[in-house]
């Protein structure tokens, strides 16, 4: 029978002294913040397995933390609520600049949770100076209703979506879209949108519509146009919820950009029976944040948060997002764009919108655009005694959310 060799007997040694280290080291939560930076380096499949619970100066405290300091937004919540999984702020695959380096994305949420702390958590973020946007393509649409509108779709620099200005009426244009790319050729121009009038078969020059000659085009805004910051909601506008206003918001805003006054119908609101003329169109900014900046799955587990209790505000703040993480850049950049902004109208727009931050967020850091008006919107249901508009309870909740804790003025 072979003899156990000495060098043998060392090597076992060596391994269970090695073993009982990486125990304590693994008990030892001291460590982690190192381990967090190493893990920076290293490939996901490579990441050690945090103790959700003990983490340094964890989420989950600071979370706590901004709960109880928002307390009037959030009564005490169980602890078996709190969710140990950490879910990054980003709508998913919705920025270019994803960064999935999980210290950055720590460091994002602390600033999120820092920002409750100081209680901004409910005004709209403001960026420091405008993103670039320049609209790709425009394309005339006809609609079911039987008013024409231009969808504008611009690409930007700060994130990889692909948002949407939907233009009534011919007097608003895209400066980036009309501006003369390198070796363009008229079809090129005619092709992504860059044309004055109409496109018909055969016609040969972006600039100028041979069937309109003589009627050179002029852009000329008699009155303020009307603007309506929409963000993307698809449950509300495709699904037929019935947990939100959206989807009826954003037909009310194309309804009133795009109808004469006379063909108002009876129940239309007195705001928009006083608006003197709609020959100037309006524009609906159509933002791709989802669930108010969070996300359709974020938006869908906060949807059983609120079968389970919570209300809007409160279900996005359990899920560890900002109670609003929605942000107005884009559309002040999009709007000065499309000749909205204070150098081109200085008397400012009127927005169609029940939010007062909002008016402050879409005029952008150093005032870009002017709000002349805020023109809110009353809930169908609201205004027809609940013969139309949306019929749940789910929505009275949410209405009254919207009022006492984020702001908003329904009158
Ligand atoms: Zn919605």
């Amino acid at each position: 029978m072979p003899r156990k060799s000495p060098s043998t007997s060392l090597f076992h040694i060596i391994t269970s002294v090695l073993l009982a280290l990486a125990e304590t080291l693994k008990s030892d939560t001291s460590q982690l913040p190192r381990l967090s930076a190493a893990m920076a380096d290293l490939p996901a499949h490579a990441s050690p397995k945090l103790p959700p619970q003990s983490l340094p100066g964890g989420l989950s405290d600071n979370v706590s933390q901004a709960s109880s300091t928002t307390g009037e937004h959030t009564p005490a919540l169980p602890e078996s609520l709190l969710s140990p999984a950490f879910t990054p702020p980003a709508t998913p695959g919705g920025t270019v600049h994803l960064d999935l380096n999980p210290t950055k994305v720590l460091h994002q949420q602390q600033a999120a949770d820092l920002e409750h702390k100081s209680g901004h958590a409910k005004g709209p973020k403001l960026l420091p100076q405008l993103p670039e946007v320049e609209c790709i393509v425009r394309a005339r649409i006809p609609t079911t209703n039987g008013a024409e509108m231009f969808l504008h779709l611009y690409h930007n620099d700060l994130d990889g979506k692909e948002h949407l200005a939907i233009v009534f009426g011919n007097n608003i244009r895209s400066r980036s879209l009309d501006s003369v790319r390198p070796g363009e050729t008229e079809m090129d121009r005619m092709i992504r949108g860059a044309y004055v009038g109409k496109l018909h078969p055969g016609r040969v020059s972006s600039r100028y519509d041979d069937e309109k000659a003589g009627s050179a085009f002029t852009p000329k805004l008699v009155e303020p146009p009307l603007v309506r910051i929409h963000s993307e909601c698809y449950t509300g506008e495709t699904a037929w919820s019935a947990r939100c206003d959206c989807g009826e918001q954003l037909d009310e805003a194309a309804r009133l950009m795009s109808f004469p006054v006379e063909d108002l119908a009876s129940d239309a609101p007195p705001e928009a029976q006083s608006l003197q003329s709609h020959s100037t169109g309006g524009v609906i900014i159509y933002l791709r944040q989802e669930g108010r900046g969070i996300g359709l799955g974020e938006k869908l587990k906060a949807y059983n948060l609120q079968d389970l209790g919570s209300d809007t505000v409160e279900a996005n703040l359990l899920l560890r997002h900002p109670a609003d993480a929605r942000s107005y850049g884009l559309a002040t950049a999009m709007l000065a764009d499309l000749g909205c902004g204070a150098d081109s109208i200085p008397e400012g727009i009127r927005l169609l919108t029940n939010n007062p931050d909002k008016v402050r967020a879409i005029e952008g850091p150093n005032r870009e655009v002017l709000v002349k008006e805020r023109v809110p919107m009353i809930p169908l249901a609201w205004r027809t005694g609940g013969q139309r508009g949306i019929k749940s309870s789910e929505i009275e909740g949410y209405l009254q959310t919207k009022i006492s804790k984020m702001g908003h003025m329904i009158q």
